[in-house]
């Protein structure tokens, strides 16, 4: 029984040193390059951490994983709940796997707050592509604000790369402005429809429909089959009302079914082929360079906001000024200018 007790101490003062133990910034991109899972999800971690005491670290990391960090592709994946997304991430990491490639999945969901639940985070998702070796699946980062959440997603692609992902998914619900946000950090960006009755355009957000490299319509399997093929015609016919990318590239219409892991290979053919033909015009490098630019922007813009709404001297004035406002005792124009004034003196 004392033996017992003792062999109990010991484990559950090693399971205590292993929790003390906060890595380092070179014990953290040490792992990273060596594909240690655990050390990349802790990694992540840190880069989602709130505290300005890890930012430094964060910052530092990320810097690191950008210098080492190997060729990949980046494709985003959208539709409304329901629409088989996990179900098709699964089913394409499976099939990149069984080809030779490391697939991480990233998830942005503005939704998502360790309190509040989300939409795409609390599901059991992706079991068997979690469990891969050669798999990396990690949920949305949870934030009050898409800017932020974005930009964690977009650094932890970074860190993924440095861990020799070649492939890397990111998966989005059509919240807000999330499947911008998203489109802004890929390579390829796919939409994921069903197929319903008639008027298949109904029901997309203005915009997706020009974001978008391909429509794919899923579930097109069972008693679904011809009404996927009656929609891909649709959607082919309506397209053709738009003008093409860029690039040239005209946005290509497919059917599959995630379950039955149907058109899935020839999913994968059509992103192929584009990539094949951007990298040859240039235009992938271009592409990604203005999303660097974009992200500059971006990552100034939420930086500026956090100083000044997270400053505590502001924070005061801003009650007090709000409080006026509300009064009518001086204009938001005036009361906003008085703010910026006082922010920039500091
Ligand atoms: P998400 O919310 O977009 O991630 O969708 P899920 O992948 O969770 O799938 C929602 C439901 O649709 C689940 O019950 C899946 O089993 C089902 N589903 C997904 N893909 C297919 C498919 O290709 N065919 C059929 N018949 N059902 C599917």
């Amino acid at each position: 029984m004392a033996k017992r007790k003792n062999i109990d101490a010991r484990n559950s003062s090693k399971v205590q040193d292993k929790r003390k133990h906060v890595p380092t910034e070179q014990e953290l991109f040490n792992g990273i390059k060596s594909g240690n899972k655990a050390r990349l999800g802790q990694a992540i971690t840190l880069i989602e951490s709130a505290r300005p005491t890890d930012a430094q670290k964060a910052h530092q990391l990320v810097e690191r994983c950008l210098s080492q960090k190997s060729p990949s592709v980046r494709i985003g994946i959208t539709g409304v709940p329901g629409v088989g997304k996990s179900t098709f991430v699964e089913t394409l990491g499976k099939q990149l796997i069984a080809i030779g490639k490391k697939v991480a999945v990233l998830a942005v969901d503005p939704t998502s707050s360790k309190n509040r639940g989300s939409i795409l985070g609390d599901k059991t998702r992706m079991t068997e592509l979690s469990r891969d070796p050669n798999a990396f699946v990690r949920p949305s980062p949870s934030g009050k604000s898409l800017g932020g959440v974005a930009q964690k997603t977009r650094e932890t692609i970074i860190l993924c790369e440095a861990a020799a992902y070649d492939v890397v998914l990111v998966e989005t619900v059509g919240v807000g402005q999330s499947e911008t946000a998203v489109h802004g950090m890929v390579d390829f960006f796919l939409l994921l429809k069903l197929s319903g009755a008639g008027d298949e355009l109904q029901g997309i957000k203005r915009g997706i429909i020009e974001m978008a490299d391909a429509i794919v319509i899923n579930k097109a399997d069972g008693d679904n089959i011809k009404r996927a093929k009656l929609a891909e015609v649709d959607f082919k016919r309506a397209l053709q009302l738009y003008p093409p990318k860029e690039n040239g590239w005209l946005p290509v219409v497919r059917s599959c079914s995630a379950i039955e892991n149907t058109g899935i290979k020839e999913v994968w053919e059509v992103i192929e082929t584009y990539l094949n033909d951007a990298i040859d015009a240039g235009y992938l490098d271009q592409k990604r360079r203005n999303q660097n630019k974009y992200w500059l922007l971006q990552t100034i813009e939420e930086r500026l906001k956090i100083d000044f709404f997270y400053h505590q001297e502001i924070k005061a004035q801003l009650e007090i000024v709000t409080e006026k406002v509300m009064r009518n005792e001086t204009s938001p124009f005036r009361a906003a200018e008085e703010l910026l004034q006082l922010w920039r003196g500091h």
